[in-house]
This record gives C-alpha cells, structure tokens and sequence, in this order.
C-alpha cells in the first residue's frame, strides 16, 4: 500500500532535552495517524534510541536516521553503519539529503551503495532527490532527477524498489521559504512515477510513496499533499515547532 507520509528531519538540531520535549509535544497531542499514512522522525544519531522508546506505544510512528555508511563495518571512524541502526530497532534512514551531496560529496554512485546496505537489514531508505536553482532556470529539471534515480536506484529488482521511500526536494525551496507550488511539485512527482513506471512497471510505481520537501509548513501541506501524485512531505524547520508540525501530520490524505 502507498502510505502518506510526514517525514520530520530534524538535521543538526535539538538537544536532547529539547528533542525529548518536541517528541512528547507531538504525542500527547494526541494526533492521529491512521494505518495508511506514517509519521517519522529522523533525529541526530545520539537520539535514535531514546525517541524510539518515546514512540513505543504510538501506532504508524517511527524514528529515522539522518544517514548512514555505505560499507557495512570497519576503520571508519566517526561513521554508523546499517547493521548498528538494525540494531537497535531503526527502520528508516534518510539517504542522500541534498546537504549530504552538497558537504560531504556524496554521489549518485555511493548513494546507491548505502541504498543497498538499509535494504540488506530491512532498513526503508528515505531516498532523497532533487535539483538545483540552476538546473531549474535552464529547465532541465527533468532529466537531472532521473538521472538521479537512474544512478541510484535502477539496479533494484521490482520487490526491492518497492521498499524506497522517494523525496524530492528542489534544492532551491530548502530552508529558503520559497516552497515549489503545488502544480509544479505534482508535476515533477508525475515525472518521478513515470519514470519508475518506466523501469518496473506501472503497477509497481503506483505503490511507491513520493514525499515532497522544502519550506513545507503548516500553512502549506494542504495544498501540496492534495496533489495526486503528492504523498506527504520530507519537513525540515517547521518540525522543530510541535504546533506547525502537528498540522502538517493533520494535512496527510
Ligand atoms: P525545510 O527542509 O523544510 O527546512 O525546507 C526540508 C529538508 O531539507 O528536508
């Protein structure tokens, strides 16, 4: 089933007492999240343990990581493998996160490689693609994402890709408060789905969950998540505020 998702990612943000707040802000609020849709948190790796027994009793809520590394152990100091977030029970991870390609030169290539190490332990990676302002001015948008998910995701076989979680997020909209409108994001998620369409077939791209991010807020999830190809949202800054992300989850189909 293709689930409608609000993706919290918190980056470099948050204490620990302050993400514990945030985290039981949103709980108690008592906000529902009903079987097709899923609410995740992707919080900085100090985290992952305690948010996830925050979440314990919180039905279709789950914590992420922010990244992961493409080898699975070894002298890779300060890195987290996909084996130590198994575990300890973590089921998402957020993989090439324009900020990750842009500082720490993470490339097509490599992202396939740790897209294949979250799968290998059932880990779902939150995919991230998405171009940049110039790509946009030139309006060649189009090619520039597939070619994305061509390098990154192309050589997954139809059961495997069906376990990706895509989001695009145009890098110009991210932390700049210039959202994509709703048209143009349902029109590059259109685009995304036939291009999957294309490589595994109709059926299979019908079931992905194609996330939108940058800039989205309370007062803009309405409109952006009721485009049809529109499944939710990757949300940076407003789900550091309880109330604004609160909405966004309320504003899920
Ligand atoms: P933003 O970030 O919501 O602050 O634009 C989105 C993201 O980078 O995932």
């Amino acid at each position: 089933m293709r689930k409608q998702i609000a993706a919290a990612n918190w980056k470099m943000n948050n204490t620990l007492e302050g993400g514990t707040q945030l985290l039981n802000d949103i709980i108690s609020s008592g906000v529902e999240v009903n079987n097709n849709q899923s609410v995740i948190f992707a919080v900085p790796f100090p985290y992952l343990v305690s948010a996830n027994q925050q979440l314990e009793n919180s039905s279709n809520m789950f914590v992420a990581a922010q990244n992961c590394h493409n080898k699975t152990s070894g002298a890779y100091t300060g890195e987290v493998s996909v084996d130590m977030l198994a575990s300890i029970n973590i089921q998402y991870c957020v993989v090439g996160h324009s900020e990750r390609r842009e500082y720490f030169s993470e490339s097509n290539q490599l992202l396939a490689e740790k897209v294949d190490r979250c799968l290998s332990k059932d880990i779902t990676p939150i995919f991230c693609c998405g171009e940049p302002l110039a790509i946009r001015e030139e309006n060649v948008q189009n090619d520039y994402v597939a070619v994305q998910l061509n390098e990154s995701l192309f050589h997954l076989d139809g059961e495997a890709i069906h376990k990706v979680v895509i989001a695009y997020e145009p890098i110009w909209a991210i932390g700049t408060g210039k959202t994509a409108t709703a048209a143009q994001a349902q029109e590059m998620h259109a685009h995304i789905r036939a291009v999957l369409a294309n490589q595994f077939g109709e059926a299979v791209a019908a079931n992905i969950s194609i996330l939108y991010g940058g800039s989205v807020k309370g007062a803009n999830a309405n409109e952006i998540f009721s485009q049809p190809d529109v499944d939710g949202g990757l949300v940076g800054g407003a789900s550091l505020v309880a109330t604004e992300f609160i909405q966004i989850i309320k504003a899920l189909k």
